[in-house]
């Protein structure tokens, strides 16, 4: 499983903006980006913010995506090839995708702390989908897709005191959980709506379509 394994807080302060990396502490004023504001390495306190030309503007935009999502260059791309393929609009459709692998939607109900934690804990194949035992973080579901612990990570001390955490945040209307079982259902796909990222997909858009 490739993935991003450097400092998290380093990646808010090179995109200007939180990322939501690291679960409670992005919401307190340990928040590096808070305290320190600037991009990282010798020439980001310094310098300030450079001049962003258009193409750098569309790179921002697609890092800060799969920085957010925890997603490396080439599923990426692999993504926006299969979004552009779908009928309505790409950058919709994009991020909309997204949001269907099974990682996101550990995290959306409430399970982990950060999409980080929730690709470990599928990963570790502490989750089942429709009864079936799913360790690809990767893996997209869909509308009827019931997601729930398997019945031996239950026993799990660290899966249990997630379990009497789920219910501290919002989820988006288009999962449906059942806290006192600790399960999700897709009761409907993604829209545009329900992302609450501030996302300007279109930049994505035109970076892959040059
Ligand atoms: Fe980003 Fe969270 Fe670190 Fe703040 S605490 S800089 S939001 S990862």
């Amino acid at each position: 499983m490739a993935r991003y394994t450097g400092a998290a807080c380093r990646l808010c302060r090179r995109e200007g903006t939180k990322l939501f990396l690291k679960g409670d502490r992005c919401y307190s004023d340990k928040c590096s980006l808070t305290r320190r504001g600037s991009v990282p390495g010798q020439h980001g306190q310094a310098g300030g913010r450079r001049r962003v030309k258009e193409y750098g503007l569309q790179l921002r935009e697609k890092q800060k995506a799969k920085r957010y999502y925890g997603i490396l260059e080439k599923q990426f791309k692999n993504y926006f090839v299969k979004a552009d393929n779908k009928p309505g609009q790409t950058g919709e459709n994009l991020l909309t995708m997204i949001e269907t692998r099974l990682d996101n939607v550990v995290y959306r109900m409430g399970l982990a702390n950060s999409r980080r934690e929730a690709r470990q804990l599928v990963f570790h194949g502490h989750f089942t989908v429709n009864g079936k035992k799913v360790d690809i973080p990767s893996a997209l579901v869909k509308v009827g897709d019931v997601i729930a612990i398997a019945e031996n990570s239950r026993k799990s001390e660290k899966i249990k005191s997630l379990i009497e955490n789920i219910g501290g945040r919002p989820v988006p209307a288009w999962i449906s959980v059942d806290n006192a079982n600790a399960t999700a259902t897709i009761v409907a796909l993604p829209t545009r709506a329900d992302i609450d990222f501030p996302f300007e997909e279109h930049l994505i858009v035109e970076l892959y379509s040059k």
